[in-house]
């Protein structure tokens, strides 16, 4: 169970911290990174190739009604669903719509398959992606001390044992700004604080009055020739008070808070890192420990310091979710702080998981459409996708080309200076030899030969990195599409039987 310290109460406002996205989530959907929004004209008709998004403009059409239905607040109780083949761009448009719906909206991807665990139960697994794809908005108002730093003197006082004369007992800093200055007495906790930022007279400085934060802004450029030989980074004096109000507004999701209050001992530094890391994570957040965060957050809400942003929760292959998960799911929609739930599915009729009996082998089960059960069938909105045409695939091929391979720029070359080695092109013939293996196997498959060929490229030592045709038939060699991979065994079984 969660240490009972870390239960926040309704009299102890919840603990905010700033908790990073787990960055496998974030590298799931760098596959679609050219993908800026769902590239539709005012009147709601797709162009055929804006945004990132070439074609498919029925499905775009759609999800452009259901964006309107959202913002509507008409989709409540529902849910959208996406059905066609692999490959036709159902995460795609998923992620399109979230981003249609702004640009601080949570989405949330997770694979049908994903809530099977021996750790966690299924529910429990649905009920996380939820969470993570609810954010709030919570606006604090801090109360702030800004400005110029004029004047640092420590205030002394005796020395309680006598023998070593006078030890600092608090700080006394005056701050101007332009109008006017105010002279504070600082506490010795926040005298640590100002000593750890290194200010000096000169320095622009920002403390908060409730957790006496202290934070170096820059240094003041009424002072900037006196220091230009040191010059960093000039501000100008603050306009107004010393003392202000100031409105902070935060982005978390519900996931984060429930993270953030199982472990609020969580530090970043290495060895609360590695404390946390040696922890069975998914324990640790228990049903209580989310009602009471619950609680304080419509508390938040009733008082209006804080807003529910409902983001998107994308469950792909849905299919493999079974009957209990569908439960759930149905349960969920109902909720009134449910996230907007895309699902999408390749299957066409299938038997509904965990329908069929062990008991009674001959028993088919619950069949039903997608293998969707058939109350939650009339709920969903269904979009479907259709396969691309050469051109399309083609015109897909050469935006992601465009990407992955384009020359980084300097800073990040700075931050990775392998990045510059990355860059190449694709001949014509290249850009040929991937579409038709995108027409003749799939998409993903080509956009998958992409990488391979630029590496291929290299080692063979093309001039100005340029990929061509027979790179792409080398990847093509190493690395085989399933149905080729499948065709292989399936023969070599034959020949052993
Ligand atoms: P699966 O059923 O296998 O999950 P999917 O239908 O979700 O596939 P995506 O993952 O969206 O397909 O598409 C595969 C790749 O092709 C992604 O990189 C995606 O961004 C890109 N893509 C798909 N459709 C389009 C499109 N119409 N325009 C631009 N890029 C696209």
């Amino acid at each position: 169970a969660a240490p009972a310290a870390a239960q926040p109460t309704a009299s102890q406002p919840v603990q905010i911290s700033e908790v990073r996205q787990s960055s496998s989530r974030e590298n799931r959907t760098a596959a679609h990174s050219h993908i800026r929004g769902l590239g539709l004209r005012p009147d709601g008709y797709a162009d055929p190739n804006s945004h990132g998004f070439v074609g498919q403009t029925h499905a775009r059409e759609a999800c452009g009604v259901v964006v309107d239905l959202i913002k509507a607040k008409r989709m409540a109780g529902k849910a959208v669903m996406m059905a066609g083949g692999p490959g036709t761009g159902k995460t795609a448009l998923a992620l399109a719509m979230s981003r249609e719906l702004g640009t601080k909206v949570p989405f949330c991807l997770m694979t049908g398959s994903e809530v099977y665990s021996a750790e966690v139960k299924k529910t429990e697994a649905l009920m996380e992606n939820f969470r993570r794809a609810i954010g709030l908005r919570v606006q604090e108002r801090k109360e702030v001390y800004e400005g110029e730093v004029v004047e640092l003197t420590p205030e002394e006082s005796e020395n309680p044992l006598g023998a070593y004369g006078r030890t600092i007992s608090h700080l006394l800093i005056t701050l101007r700004s332009s109008k006017g200055t105010k002279k504070l007495r600082l506490d010795p906790s926040i005298y640590e604080a100002i000593q750890k930022e290194r200010v000096r007279i000169g320095d622009v400085i920002y403390i908060e009055a409730n957790t006496g934060a202290v934070k170096r802004v820059g240094r003041s450029d009424a002072f900037s020739t006196e220091f230009d030989l040191e010059a960093e980074e000039y501000v100008p004096v603050p306009k107004g008070e010393v003392h202000k109000k100031k409105d902070v507004v935060q982005d978390v999701t519900l996931h984060d808070l429930d993270v953030a209050n199982a472990r609020p001992q969580g530090g970043q530094d290495v060895m609360s890192m590695m404390g946390q890391l040696m922890k069975p994570r998914k324990t640790e957040i228990t049903e209580k420990l989310r009602s009471e965060i619950n609680k304080v957050v419509n508390k938040y809400i009733d008082q209006g310091v804080a807003e529910l942003v409902p983001g998107v929760l994308f469950i792909d292959e849905v299919h493999m979710l079974d009957i209990e998960c569908f439960t759930y799911l149905n349960r969920a929609l109902e909720s009134s702080i449910s996230p907007i739930v895309i699902l999408a599915t390749n299957r066409g009729m299938a038997t509904v998981k965990g329908t069929t009996s062990p008991l009674s082998p001959n028993d088919p089960g619950l069949l039903s459409a997608h293998g969707i059960p058939p109350d939650l069938l009339p709920r969903l909105l269904l979009i479907p996708t259709h396969p691309y045409t050469s051109t399309e695939i083609g015109t897909i091929i050469q935006l992601r080309a465009k990407l992955e391979f384009a020359t980084a720029t300097a800073p990040q070359l700075a931050d990775n200076p392998q990045a510059l080695k990355v860059s190449a092109t694709l001949a014509p013939d290249a850009l040929e030899e991937l579409t038709r293996q995108g027409t003749n196997v799939s998409l993903r498959y080509a956009l998958q030969l992409l990488a391979p060929s630029a590496i291929l490229a290299r080692a063979r030592g093309s001039e100005g990195n340029v990929i061509t045709g027979a790179d792409v038939n080398e990847a093509t060699a190493l690395f085989w599409d399933a149905g080729r991979s499948a065709a292989q065994l399936k023969d070599r079984a034959g020949f052993i039987a």
